[in-house]
């Protein structure tokens, strides 16, 4: 018999386990097919993993038959090698990659046909017999909700039919009604100013109008307005209604020309087309400064690639799938962009996955998931800022999407486009390795000058004794800023969740001495401790550099700027935004609506306001301390502050010369010294002599082992048996166990240890997961009863190490 391993699409519900099937005699099924398939008394839409032959006798259950194929659904090959390898490298079940590249909500919508098979006799009863005829009356064909309805060719009766041959089965996805979805476009002329006056009472409506006035009039569904604006449908629906938003012309009628490109841009994009012309499936890193103008060169490669018939696929961070983009990207390509966005409703998901499939959307957006767009034909692959974070995706099925590209993109023949202002480390090091080919933009595209940046030493205040938050510098140029009429940003890093000690003398933090990152300063035992090697020492009272006494804890929060800024400033507006006031619904519009009419005139902020934001006025950034950042225990910190401070840096001044005040505590440390002088060269060239040293990426593959669980002492004993076996296998070098920095979470105890990987190690070849453990839990050896409960996590090239 020949056999399929079939992946249901039950996502949402948590399975992603692939189940086995038998595949009917003269049934034609390959891997990436999709399937109706029995499951558990229904009948499920499912994908086909893999195929083989098997002997009836290697299994001890029942073998259900699989029910029918689906057309004009399957997964192109490329895709679904890209699967198998993100299953393999990041140890993630094949069924869990495999349902996020599954199109969504497809179940509800297939339509089932059975259709009499021409000359096919069989002996029937006289029920069959009636339910024959009225087949034949129907035209040879009844459909299965007919058959539902229907009393005399009832369930029971067809699928007697089915079975002796005379009927044949068969699922489809109705071809898409033509009604075109209806785009939208802001009206012109001033009735859309006199609402924004009028209306302030309505902070969301305002907040989509003011996003959609900064993007180019392009037409967009309602659903991509509400999803690339962050509001809700029925805002969009409110202002439809009072005629703010009208339907579009057809879009072909306002395609933007390409840009003339400055001479940089013009060198990368020859380079590129080069590749693409040839069909040399070139990796490339595109290193320009912020407002370098990278987008340009993407839009000029896609459009190469489209004039030659293939596809592209375009991805960015969550954060940039904004309405300002989309718009440009469809100003120049019309209607055949097809956006790939979580927020968007099922039904329009599933719209855009089978026009990229069926190839009237050549060009895929999206951020992260958008890397699953079952594109056939695909000749270029874009991964703008392309050191994001968000990219790894930090739960299952964990992947992180630039390795993905450049494995999609190689099965596919197509070229990669990696691109950046601050490239990741790991890309940097390969550019310089020959891996990828470097392009670069050094300068602006457009002649505006890159802020001035200017570093507010702290220390200074700390001897004095003064409060810090807002230091003289920060604070005159603040005053100026506002009594110009302008608007300023303060942010803090926030993300420096765990607060580690700082001398207040001279900077220094302590660090620990095997694994090179911050102590955290446990304030209640008063001592510190290091969460990779736990390694625990007392707080020190005396700095081991300058002998200074006064070591702190270093932790600042929002609230707390935005009382001193208030005090300060009491006739000026400000507002705070962070995770607890986002949470509250329409908040982050009402405050960015506020913050474009003009009444809040000081925004304080964390992460969230670091980037993607553009508002005009703005011409102050301020960086409460930015040192928060490289204190937080990971071997990244002082790469991540380099980028942070680079973008925000980038932030101010695009439209008229900012200015960027960075507080801080070590002035002289490389993240701040080179993102102030937007050197990423030297950055660079310092890390990467420090990750060689400590042994970090690129150098070797880090996999984070988390055991959790509700007892403190199981997950201490879990990790103890996991050190030790991977410790006696080669290529592996084991650092801890030791207790998270998030030590409890969601009430269990947690501790980890981190893996370094040598870089030929082949991952496939260790086992992983809680099934190390002996028996699970289950065995005799002393300790094995507190291994239940234990849950493991693997994660490979982990995002975060908290
Ligand atoms: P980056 O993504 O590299 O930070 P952008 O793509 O946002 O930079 O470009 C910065 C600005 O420069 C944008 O306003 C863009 O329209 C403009 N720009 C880019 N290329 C050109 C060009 N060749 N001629 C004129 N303006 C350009
Ligand atoms: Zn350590």
């Amino acid at each position: 018999m020949r056999i399929a391993q079939v992946v249901p699409d039950l996502l949402a519900q948590g399975v992603t386990d692939s189940f086995t099937y038998e595949i009917p005699e003269g049934m034609k099924l390959t891997r990436g097919d999709a399937v109706l398939a029995p499951f558990g008394g229904r009948t499920l839409v499912g994908y086909v993993a893999n195929v083989r032959e098997a002997n009836a006798s290697e299994f001890d259950f029942a073998v259900k038959q699989i029910a029918s194929k689906i057309d004009g659904l399957s997964l192109p090959d490329d895709l679904m090698e890209m699967l198998e390898f993100a299953s393999a490298a990041f140890l993630s079940s094949l069924g869990s990659v495999m349902a996020a590249a599954m199109p969504p909500g497809v179940r509800s919508r297939i339509t089932t046909v059975y259709s009499i098979i021409p000359g096919a006799e069989a002996e029937l009863t006289p029920g069959q017999r009636e339910a024959l005829k009225i087949i034949t009356e129907k035209g040879g064909k009844i459909s299965e909700r007919q058959v539902w309805a229907s009393k005399s060719a009832g369930r029971s009766a067809v699928s007697a039919l089915l079975k002796k041959g005379i009927l044949d089965r068969t699922s489809y996805l109705p071809p898409e009604r033509k009604k075109k979805l209806g785009a939208y476009v802001l009206a012109s002329g001033p009735a859309v100013q006199k609402f924004v006056e009028t209306q302030r009472r309505k902070p969301a409506q305002i907040a989509c109008i003011e996003v959609l006035r900064e993007a180019p009039p392009i037409g967009m569904t309602s659903a991509e307005i509400a999803a690339l604006t962050g509001v809700t449908s029925s805002t969009v629906d409110r202002l439809i209604e009072a005629g703010i938003l009208i339907e579009a012309k057809h879009e072909s009628t306002v395609r933007a020309a390409p840009k003339k490109l400055t001479s940089e841009q013009s060198v990368a994009f020859d380079r590129i087309a080069a590749s693409l012309r040839e069909g040399k499936g070139t990796k490339f890193l595109l290193h320009g400064v912020t407002g370098s103008g990278k987008t340009e060169v993407y839009l000029r490669a896609v459009e190469e690639t489209l004039a030659m018939g293939k596809q592209a696929l375009y991805l960015v961070p969550e954060i940039a799938l904004t309405a300002q983009v989309v718009g440009q990207v469809r100003e120049r390509f019309g209607d055949g962009v097809a956006v790939m966005h979580s927020a968007l409703a099922e039904g329009e998901r599933l719209r855009n996955w089978r026009r990229a499939r069926e190839g009237t959307a050549p060009l895929v957006i999206g951020a992260r998931s958008a890397i699953f767009a079952p594109l056939a034909n695909l000749g270029l692959v874009i991964v703008d800022e392309e050191h994001e974070g968000s990219y790894k995706q930090e739960t299952a099925p964990r992947y992180h999407v630039r390795e993905l590209a450049e494995f999609r993109a190689a099965r596919a023949g197509a070229t990669l486009i990696l691109g950046s202002a601050t490239p990741s480390l790991e890309s940097y090091h390969r550019a310089l390795a020959g891996d990828f080919e470097l392009l670069e933009l050094k300068s602006r595209a457009v002649a505006s000058k890159l802020p001035d940046v200017a570093i507010s030493d702290l220390r200074d205040l700390f001897k004095e004794g003064k409060p810090s938050i807002l230091g003289p510098m920060l604070h005159a140029e603040l005053a100026a800023t506002l009594n110009a009429g302008e608007q300023a940003i303060l942010f803090i890093n926030r993300r420096a969740y765990s607060h580690s000690v700082v001398c207040r003398d001279c900077g220094y933090s302590p660090r620990c001495p095997n694994c090179s990152v911050a102590f955290t300063f446990h304030r209640g035992i008063r001592k510190l401790r290091c969460h990779h090697c736990d390694l625990t020492v007392p707080a020190p009272d005396v700095c081991s550099k300058c002998s200074g006494t006064r070591l702190r804890a270093l932790g600042i929060g929002t609230e707390k700027v935005e009382e001193i800024v208030r005090e300060a400033f009491p006739h000026v507006g400000v507002a705070r935004l962070d995770r607890d006031v986002a949470q509250k619904k329409g908040a982050v519009e009402d405050i960015f609506a506020r913050l474009r009419e003009g009444s809040v005139q000081v925004l304080v902020g964390t992460q969230m306001i670091a980037k993607g934001l553009d508002f005009p006025n703005v011409t102050l950034v301020g960086v409460i301390a930015a040192d928060t950042g490289l204190n937080v225990p990971d071997y990244r910190s002082t790469e991540r502050t380099f980028q942070l401070l680079t973008q925000v840096a980038g932030r101010a001044g695009r439209r008229r010369p900012g200015r960027v005040v960075v507080q801080c505590f070590q002035p002289e440390h490389p993240a701040i010294r080179f993102s102030a002088d937007q050197d990423y060269r030297d950055f660079y060239e310092f890390e990467i002599a420090e990750r060689k040293e400590a042994l970090y990426p690129p150098f070797v593959r880090l996999v984070n082992v988390i055991c959790a669980s509700s007892s403190a002492e199981s997950a201490r004993e879990a990790a103890e048996v996991l050190a030790d076996h991977y410790s006696k296998i080669q290529g592996i070098e084991v650092v801890g166990p030791a207790e998270c920095a998030l030590s409890r979470l969601r009430g269990k105890y947690r501790r980890h240890l981190l893996l370094k990987l040598g870089l030929d190690f082949d991952i496939s070849k260790a086992a992983w997961g809680a099934h190390i453990l002996p028996e699970n839990g289950k065995g005799d050896g002393p300790g094995n009863l507190l291994l239940k409960d234990v849950a493991v996590t693997v994660d490979v090239s982990p995002g975060s190490l908290m």
